[in-house]
């Protein structure tokens, strides 16, 4: 685990909220992902959504010419949702069948602030990374340190032996989005 390795990146995945009633600065890091990401060449693979942090991220991407894919369960297949400008938009048939295909051939998983969808995507690619099924860098963008909480129960997961203190590296920490390519090529 602590070879240093640089990874082509390609595609990544995004996770990141639907809700517009966050503060702006979070949609404003979401942007910023989406535009770093398109800027350096790499793909993105995320939702689908027009709303909350997941329209800034698609955005971002497009404003400056990246590629981006979404991958939606066909049950929330609706106007107000679906971004309109991505370059491909896949219909699936349920939400374990899009969490797979998310991450699936990945260069890395990039996980934005969000609710229970954005948890329930990220502890389970941690879990992946775990257990060998996904190898490459997990980064957690921690725009307004809204991640610490989280980062706190996994080092009690650490403290009560419920995780080994090298699980510590499954996931590595960013305050801005500026810091997201060089983390993501640096796979140490
Ligand atoms: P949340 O953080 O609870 O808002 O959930 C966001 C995550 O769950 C995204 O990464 C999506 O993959 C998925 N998701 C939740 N709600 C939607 C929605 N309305 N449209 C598309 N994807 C959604």
């Amino acid at each position: 685990m602590d070879k240093q390795t640089t990874i082509t990146l390609k595609k990544v995945c995004v996770y990141c909220a639907s809700s517009d009633q966050c503060d702006q600065v979070y949609k404003e890091a979401a942007f910023e992902v989406g535009s770093q990401l398109a800027k350096n060449g790499v793909s993105i693979v995320y939702g689908g959504s027009s709303s909350g942090l997941m329209g800034s991220l698609a955005d971002g991407a497009i404003k400056h010419g990246g590629k981006i894919t979404g991958i939606l369960p066909e049950f929330l297949n609706s106007v107000e949702r679906v971004h309109t400008g991505l370059d491909d938009l896949i219909f699936v048939k349920d939400l374990h069948e899009r969490k797979r295909l998310m991450i699936e051939g990945v260069d890395g998983v990039v996980s934005l602030p969000g609710g229970t969808g954005t948890f329930e995507e990220l502890l389970e690619a941690m879990t992946w990374k775990r257990l060998g099924l996904y190898l490459n860098p997990i980064i957690l963008v921690n725009t307004k340190n809204y991640f610490e909480p989280l980062i706190q129960l996994i080092e009690k997961a650490i403290t009560e032996r419920f995780l080994t203190p090298d699980q510590r590296q499954i996931f590595k920490i960013i305050n801005f989005p500026g810091e997201l390519i060089s983390t993501l090529k640096n796979n140490n």
